[in-house]
């Protein structure tokens, strides 16, 4: 996620975290712990599913209970009254006996429920819209909700200070999810660990265009207004879901293996964004070599303007830059498709495994065109030279990257640069030849799915039986403070 620029990874650098903060990381997965799931066992007659899917740092965000196999969402926008309507039809399959289940939907008013065609009662508090359908649903049994709702769809600050959910441009508004921002303009289940396939319908003022994620499945102009759809057929974890709403120059091309890449660009980023967006192509080629078959079945960008968001997302497909990117961040944004969206974690703690690939996936693409080698960039964070700025390099050595300190921290730059370092470590260990089907091994082997960092190291131990990886994964990946330094390579 959320790259600003170049330098890359930080944004909020902080200092050694005190001791405190340690303790509480703990609490909050004992409370987490106890959110995740409400019912009992057999013969109970059904629970409430629960507020939270069991996130240590996001203990609100997703529910207990079931599992979304689509969204369909209906939306329209007017930018000019910040206004929108929706209709979000869920179908997903209970996970255990439910009399209720809870959605995660921020600030917006809920007009009707529906589930499976009957009525349910319904609670609206904070984030948590509590669904209580008129029969219970059996665990296993596949159901259907169907939300209407409509308002003025919120902007989400998160715990480090940046803002997400709905972002209002000058020309429209892009939404963008991540940890938690989906819930801004949309109900559902909104952790990383239930992936789902989604069609987006969106009506906007005609003159404006709707770009969403997947494949654009239709555009019909009826008076004044424009429907655009969108269709995604892999699954999708919901804070990887895109809606920009604005003028837009769009682009179709193809890679050379065929792949279409659909880009929307801001008439006023066209310029700058041009030349390297012709490189696109060209670089999803460079990663499918490095990383292996490219996981969905489009590519492409979108490009807004500089303040209209804080920073670039790798929403699924095509990620969102806040100005025309350079060709490291939008390789950066292109190599979390295997590593984020398509192997995607299964807590917002895990977050490294997004973020050390696609930062060592920067390393690897100026490796591989002669812009420095990634043993060289690791010296220069070792030494403590790779940012311009002293805090900043004194930064990587906050926090080890497997174990943020707390939901401010997800995004900090342990998480990117020292995550990349694991990466870099790993390399050194296995050899260059072990370390290349490595990448390409593990998004293989959790392709479309959900992994955590216990299954990265028992994942590398297999494919490197002989190694020994303890004091890795103990200095580097779980240790805090600066580890020693590594013998010479
Ligand atoms: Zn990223």
């Amino acid at each position: 996620m959320r790259l600003r620029s170049r330098p890359p990874g930080p944004r909020r650098p902080r200092g050694p975290r005190p001791l405190a903060a340690l303790a509480l990381v703990t609490a909050v997965v004992t409370v987490a712990g106890c959110a995740g799931g409400a019912s009992g066992g057999p013969g109970d007659p059904g629970g409430a599913g629960g507020s939270g899917a069991g996130d240590p740092y996001f203990p609100k965000a997703g529910n207990g209970g079931y599992d979304v196999s689509h969204y369909a969402l209906d939306l329209a926008y007017d930018p000019a009254a910040h206004h929108l309507t929706g209709t979000a039809t869920i179908t997903a399959r209970a996970t255990e006996d439910l009399t209720a289940l809870n959605l995660d939907l921020e600030g917006l008013d809920v007009e009707r429920v529906t589930v499976d065609g009957r009525t349910a009662r319904r609670r609206h508090t904070g984030q948590e819209l509590t669904v209580r359908p008129a029969r219970g649903l059996d665990r296993g049994r596949t159901f259907r909700v169907v939300v209407r709702y409509s308002g003025a769809p919120a902007t989400v600050t998160d715990p480090d200070g940046s803002e997400e959910g709905w972002l209002r441009t000058a020309d429209g508004a892009v939404a963008l999810g991540q940890p938690t921002g989906s819930m801004a303009w949309f109900p559902g289940n909104h952790h990383p660990s239930d992936k789902a396939t989604y069609t987006v319908t969106a009506t906007v003022p005609k003159g404006l265009r709707a770009v969403s994620n997947g494949e654009p499945a239709g555009e019909r102009t009826r008076g004044d207004r424009t429907a655009f759809t969108w269709r995604t057929t892999e699954p999708m974890a919901s804070y990887l879901a895109v809606l920009a709403v604005g003028r837009y120059e769009t682009g179709r091309t193809t890679t050379r293996g065929g792949l279409p890449v659909h880009t929307a660009v801001d008439p006023r980023q066209a310029a700058a964004s041009r030349a390297v967006l012709a490189r696109l192509p060209e670089a999803v080629e460079w990663a499918q070599d490095r990383f292996g078959p490219y996981p969905f079945s489009s590519a492409g960008a979108i490009v807004e303007r500089p303040g209209d968001a804080g920073y670039a997302l790798e929403t699924q497909n095509r990620p969102v830059f806040a100005g025309a990117p350079s060709t490291p961040l939008l390789v950066h944004e292109l190599a979390h498709q295997w590593y984020g969206n398509s192997v995607t974690p299964k807590t917002w703690r895990d977050m490294w495994l997004n973020e050390g690939f696609a930062t060592y996936a920067e390393w690897l693409w100026r490796e591989d065109h002669g812009d420095g080698t990634a043993q060289e960039t690791f010296d220069a964070l070792y030494a403590g030279t790779y940012f311009p700025d002293a805090a900043a390099n004194e930064a990587v050595w906050s926090f080890p990257p497997a174990r943020p300190p707390g939901a401010a921290h997800i995004s900090g730059v342990p998480v990117y640069q020292r995550g990349a370092m694991v990466l870099h470590m790993i390399r050194r260990t296995v050899g260059d030849g072990a370390f290349r089907a490595l990448l390409r091994g593990w998004a293989a082997e959790y392709r479309h799915g959900n992994a955590d960092t216990a299954d990265f190291t028992a994942y590398v131990e297999r494919s490197a039986p002989d190694e020994d990886f303890e004091a890795l994964w103990s200095d580097w990946l779980y240790g805090e403070g600066k580890p020693a330094r590594p013998p010479e390579p």
